[in-house]
């Protein structure tokens, strides 16, 4: 069967699913997006992308779009939270892209999104199709939607984030893990005139704050994330009070006080994720992002994860020809692995990241001042990942 008689379904529009409907509409596949908002829109403010995703985004022939609205960091600055000294300064302009063959890219998520989504012709979105089940025939698969809309597919891709209907059909209803509490918002860059215009996060015990510009340096994006027992709160997200927001960094380094005292409005989030499966793929129903390796954003990683699952799919099903369930369960075997150690190695880093003071906070400042020699130490497995290349996963023993 040639692709273009190969019909794929996607449930989600978000950045998963849009990246994956590029990719495989560019390898000749007819694909068609499902998706449950009555506007393609994303909430949230920044989001990083490494050179492991945005060489993807560049393959994908979006990287002049990417240019014009990214902010491009000269560094991401690790700084402790009351007196200031750098525990890490890690290099992310021109040396992260003579390291790894593409740049650190910093998005408003809202941009992003709008330009994965100009890039899918407007006939195969379909909105207000919110995904209600599916049943797997012969050689098929049958989509149902709450508006209605029965549909047949050839393959059924679930990209409907972290709490995937396609997920809950597979492998019924299971909790959610709560990691902690976020502050997130923005700061016109006017407001913020001294803040050096580098990526800077400050470490304390039992939370971070992280702040960097987006939309091209116009926005001071942040995110603190705070240590909670349990979220007692029946909604996900919700504005938040901007003296709690304060009072959680009330005796931190003056310059963040800075930053916080320009802030007008902010939004609390419920970071969670779910610990990572053993299995994606069903017969001709495979998921990618959130839907199956939801992980807390400690690695920077989620949307870059759900753009490598995008990549890998499209040439996964490339390399396999009519064998569509061998493709998705290959898909399986070389991305499963690789997302599964980016979920336990985000949890890894929010030990580190709010650690009290104490032995093992001056244990992890040595750990982290060995970039000074060697920048990128940590980080090189993520980054110089091509998941287009479909490579077996780096050995368990990698250092994260
Ligand atoms: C505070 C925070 C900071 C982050 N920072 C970063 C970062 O710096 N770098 C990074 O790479 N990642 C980051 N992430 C993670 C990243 O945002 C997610 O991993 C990424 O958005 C996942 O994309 P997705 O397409 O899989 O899912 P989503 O973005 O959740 O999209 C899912 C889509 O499916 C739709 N949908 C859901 N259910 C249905 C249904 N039944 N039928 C039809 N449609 C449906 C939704 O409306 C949505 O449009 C961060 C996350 C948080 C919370």
């Amino acid at each position: 069967m040639a692709p273009r008689d190969t019909r794929i379904a996607i449930v989600g529009g978000g950045i998963g699913g849009l990246t994956a409907a590029i990719s495989l509409l560019q390898a000749g596949y007819d694909v068609q997006v499902y998706e449950q908002t009555r506007l393609l829109s994303e909430v949230g403010a920044g989001i990083n992308i490494g050179p492991n995703a945005s060489r993807l985004l560049i393959r994908l022939g979006l990287g002049d779009e990417c240019a014009k609205v990214a902010f491009r960091s000269p560094h991401h600055h690790q700084r402790r939270w009351d007196d200031g000294r750098t525990l890490a300064r890690t290099p992310l302009g021109a040396e992260i892209e003579a390291a790894f063959g593409a740049p650190h890219m910093i998005f408003h998520r809202g941009e992003l999104h709008s330009i994965l989504a100009r890039a899918v012709p407007a006939e195969r979105i379909h909105l207000a199709h919110r995904c209600s089940g599916f049943e797997q025939t012969g050689n098929g698969v049958r989509i149902k939607f709450e508006n209605g809309v029965d549909t047949g597919a050839d393959i059924l891709i679930g990209a409907d984030g972290i709490h995937s209907t396609v997920r809950r059909f597979l492998l019924g209803p299971e909790p959610l893990r709560f990691a902690c509490r976020a502050y997130r918002g923005l700061i016109p860059a006017e407001k913020v005139p001294d803040i050096p215009r580098e990526s800077t996060s400050w470490l304390g015990p039992g939370r971070h704050i992280v702040h960097y510009f987006v939309s091209a340096g116009r926005m001071l994006n942040f995110v603190g994330h705070v240590e909670q027992e349990a979220w007692i709160s029946e909604s996900w997200t919700e504005p938040g009070r901007v003296e709690d927001l304060r009072a959680a960094y009330a005796g931190w380094h003056p310059q963040l006080q800075r930053v916080l005292d320009a802030v007008e409005e902010t939004f609390i989030w419920a970071v969670l994720d779910r610990p990572p499966i053993s299995r994606w793929t069903y017969g001709r129903v495979t998921m990618l992002g959130d839907a199956c390796h939801p992980m807390i954003p400690f690695m920077g990683q989620g949307g870059a994860q759900a753009i490598e699952d995008a990549a890998a799919i499209a040439a996964c099903l490339l390399k396999c020809g009519d064998d569509i369930e061998g493709a998705l369960k290959l898909y399986e075997t070389v991305r499963l692995p690789r997302a599964s150690k980016i979920q336990t190695g985000s949890w890894d880093n929010k030990a580190k990241y709010h650690m009290v003071d104490g032995p093992g906070q001056v244990a992890r400042d040595a750990q982290l001042a060995k970039g000074a020699s060697n920048a990128y130490v940590h980080v090189d497995w993520v980054y110089r990942h091509d998941a287009g290349a479909l490579k077996p996963a780096e050995p368990a023993s990698a250092s994260h």
